[in-house]
C-alpha cells in the first residue's frame, strides 16, 4: 500500500494511492497515518481492506491538490550522517565505525513538492536525497534479526542542509538541518510489500534539470536492520518516528568549487519504487 496525505496545511487529510497512480480520499476508514495507526500492524490489514471496499466510490484526490507530509506528526525525525562510503569521501570525513546520529526539528517537516525556503542570510543551502523509513511497532533493544519487524514502511526524503549552520557555527549538526522546509517527505509511505530488494534502490536528484547525485541504497555502510537495532539501545522507536538513513555522493560541497542553492533553482529527487518529490527554491520573507 502507498499511503500519502494531502490539503492544505492544518486542513491535511489521508489518503491512499492505488496501483493504477489515482489517489482517493481515506478519511472514512477514520484515522490519519500517525502513531496510533503505526503502532498496530493490524491497522494495515484493516486499511487494505477498506480500500478493496471502498476504492470506487471513495472521492478521488484531483492532481492539483497539494501533497502534505505522508506521516501525520511525527515524534522524532533521526537521520544518520555519512551512511554513504562515497559520500564521506567527498565530504573529507572519515568513514564512521558507528553509525552518527543526528535529529532534525520535527518543524522542518513539510509536503514533497512544498518550496524550500532558503533561510535568511543563507549561503550554503544544499541537498541530500535519502531512504528514509516510519517506525511501526515501538522498538527498544531490538536485534537486528527482528529489527525489520519493526519498519512500517519506506518513504523518500530530502535532507536539506545549510553547511556554514550545520559545519561552521560550533555544536551539533542539529542547527543546519532544522530550518522550516527542509525536510520534505513522500509522496508516499510505501509498505515493504510494495519494494523489491531495499538494499539495491536507485536514487537520484537533479538541480535545474542537471544530474547531481545518482546513487543507489546498496552502498549504505550501515544497514536499515543495523540502524533500528543500532538506534533502539539508546532510545525508544515509537511509532511514526522516521529514520533517514544517509546520502550518497553529488551533494553541493562535495563539488570543487562547491555548489549551493539560491532562489529559483529546481530540485528533483526520487527513489527507485518511492516516487519523486520536486521543490523550487524562494528566498525567505518574513
Ligand atoms: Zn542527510
Amino acid at each position: 500500500m502507498k499511503l500519502i496525505r494531502f490539503g492544505n496545511e492544518g486542513a491535511e487529510k489521508p489518503g491512499v494511492q492505488l496501483g493504477d497512480g489515482s489517489r482517493i480520499d481515506a478519511s472514512e476508514f477514520g484515522m490519519d497515518w500517525g502513531e496510533d495507526f503505526f503502532a498496530d500492524p493490524e491497522n494495515f490489514e484493516k486499511l487494505s481492506s477498506w480500500v478493496e471496499a471502498n476504492a470506487e466510490s471513495a472521492p478521488r484526490v484531483a492532481d492539483d491538490t497539494r501533497l502534505a507530509p505522508c506521516v501525520a506528526k511525527p515524534g522524532k525525525l533521526i537521520c544518520i550522517g555519512l551512511n554513504y562510503s562515497d559520500h564521506a569521501a567527498e565530504a573529507g570525513m572519515q568513514i564512521p565505525e558507528e553509525p552518527i546520529v543526528f535529529f532534525k526539528a520535527t518543524s522542518a517537516i513539510c509536503g514533497p513538492n512544498d518550496p524550500v525556503v532558503i533561510p535568511r542570510n543563507s549561503e550554503k543551502t544544499d541537498w541530500e536525497v535519502e531512504l528514509a523509513f516510519v517506525i511501526g511497532k515501538r522498538a527498544n533493544y531490538v536485534s537486528q534479526e527482528n529489527a525489520l519487524d519493526h519498519v512500517a514502511g519506506y518513504l523518500l526524503h530530502n535532507d536539506y542542509s545549510e553547511r556554514a549552520y550545520q559545519l561552521e557555527r560550533g555544536g551539533q549538526w542539529v542547527k543546519g538541518k532544522s530550518c522550516d522546509t527542509f525536510a520534505p517527505i513522500g509522496p508516499f509511505v510505501a509498505t515493504p510489500d510494495e519494494l523489491g530488494d531495499i538494499d539495491n534502490l536507485g536514487m537520484w536528484l537533479k538541480v535545474n534539470g542537471e544530474t547531481k547525485q545518482n546513487g543507489n541504497s546498496g552502498t549504505m555502510i550501515f544497514g536499515i536492520a543495523h540502524l533500528v537495532s543500532y538506534l533502539s539501545e539508546f532510545m525508544s522507536l515509537i511509532p511514526g518516528d522516521i529514520i533517514s538513513t544517509g546520502t550518497p555522493p553529488g551533494v553541493g560541497m562535495g563539488f570543487n568549487p562547491p555548489q549551493f542553492m539560491k532562489a529559483g533553482d529546481i530540485v528533483e529527487l526520487g527513489i527507485e519504487g518511492l516516487g519523486e518529490s520536486r521543490q523550487e527554491a524562494i528566498a525567505y520573507a518574513g
